[in-house]
């Protein structure tokens, strides 16, 4: 064979989040549409807010045709950098400008960017904790780097402090963290934040280096019952936010989002350059134009949140009812169910004999659990819960 093993392993080996969509599209092709109930995947079922339709149609007939479609600089319009900075600065009381931002084809490419512009060898080591979105250990993996995964704390989901303490070494380099949580829908507390970089700080401290604290932000705006997300540039200053608009203007199709460099990391200025040389040889520059101009009028909308509570109300209430033990989700789309029978691989092979679609969380680093992505249909969650029922039922 004369491709690269490695990439060759990772494309052909699909995600079990794939699969399992795979199988809904081929069983919905079977048995009719209206008798699956898939709840696998991650896309949003609200529409992108009027905003950005409007938006787009105004500039596809005022703007000029042209420069609508042509390349913007490598790191992404100033105008749209300038309304991003310009709405965080209100919003969190921050002072970032345009130089602060790169503009990237959504959170993974954001992800990827940034891994590629801190990882120096191949002792490099960056941390998460469990439960954690799988693509981290491809993206970490593409640079040559290792994943290190803190185990989950299974009392609330937060970041088990003491273990990473335990993990953490001169090795590290980075530590992702992920809130609104996917899979599990938690938003990290500002207690357990303060207390992660505090133990950050403590630690570049101890090895003399840099140890980044990478944000990985795509469902910010997706909260409920008015959580607040702490805003994480304000508690530890080694903080690189990446960003995405995927989720929060319902457009992951077209691959918007940013990366922010705060003034505050230690030598910002090349960090930033380090992100505009990994965007080059990544081939992630000019993120899409169109997307980049709506954003200059749309930055801080989101869709009707309030669609995603009331399934969120309902799937929840129902299946504590059921007798399933799972926790209350204060963000993001998702819900992590305990198997009832603690084995996840076995109960979401069972819950497919219902047509129900559940992705077992052991890709999520975290067995036992299956994740339910409830951006659906809130008819479909009506329609499912007999099935919901008859599987858990099955189990007594
Ligand atoms: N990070 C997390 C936690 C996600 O859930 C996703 C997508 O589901 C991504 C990153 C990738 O998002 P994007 O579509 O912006 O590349």
């Amino acid at each position: 064979m004369e491709v690269s093993e490695k990439m060759y392993k990772l494309g052909t080996k699909r995600s079990a989040i794939r699969e399992l969509f795979e199988f809904g599209k081929r069983k919905a092709a079977e048995i009719g549409k209206e008798n699956v109930y898939d709840f696998s995947i991650g896309n949003p079922s609200i529409p992108a807010p009027d905003c950005v339709n409007e938006e787009i149609k105004r500039i596809l007939t005022e703007e000029d045709p042209v420069a609508v479609h042509g390349y913007t600089s490598a790191q992404g319009d100033e105008a749209t950098r300038k309304a991003i900075a310009d709405y965080l600065n209100k919003k969190y009381e921050t002072e970032f400008t345009p130089d602060n931002f790169y503009m990237t084809c959504g959170a993974a490419a954001s992800l990827t960017i940034v891994f590629h512009s801190i990882v120096c060898s191949n002792e490099d080591e960056i941390m998460t904790a469990a439960p954690f979105f799988p693509e981290y250990k491809v993206f970490v993996e593409g640079t040559g780097a290792k994943l290190v995964v803190v185990d989950a704390d299974k009392k609330n989901f937060e970041i088990d402090l003491k273990k990473s303490e335990e993990l953490i070494n001169e090795h590290t380099k980075a530590f992702i963290i992920n809130s609104p949580n996917n899979p599990s829908g938690v938003v990290y507390s500002e207690d357990t934040i303060k207390a992660l970089a505090e133990l950050l700080d403590r630690k570049q401290k101890e090895y003399d280096h840099t140890i980044y604290l990478v944000t990985d932000e795509p469902y910010r705006e997706i909260v409920y019952d008015g959580v607040e997300v702490p805003f994480v540039t304000k508690y530890y200053a080694n903080t690189i936010v990446t960003y995405s608009y995927s989720k929060s203007l319902s457009l992951p199709g077209e691959r918007i989002g940013w990366i922010l460099v705060p003034d505050e990391v230690k030598d910002s200025k090349a960090v930033y350059a380090a992100v505009c040389g990994a965007g080059r040889t990544l081939g992630y520059v000019c993120a899409p134009s169109l997307m980049q101009k709506m954003l200059v009028k749309c930055v801080g909308q989101t869709g009707d949140v309030n669609e995603y509570k009331k399934n969120r109300d309902l799937l929840y209430n129902e299946l504590k009812e059921i007798g399933y033990n799972l926790r209350k989700p204060e963000g993001a789309f998702y819900m992590f169910m305990e198997a009832p029978n603690g084995d996840s691989d076995e109960f979401s092979k069972r819950a497919m004999t219902e047509n129900l679609l559940l992705v077992d969380a052991d890709s999520f680093g975290c067995p036992g659990y299956v994740r339910i992505s409830y951006c659906v249909d809130h008819d479909m969650i009506k329609r499912s819960l007999p099935a919901f029922k008859r599987l858990y039922d099955s189990y007594r």
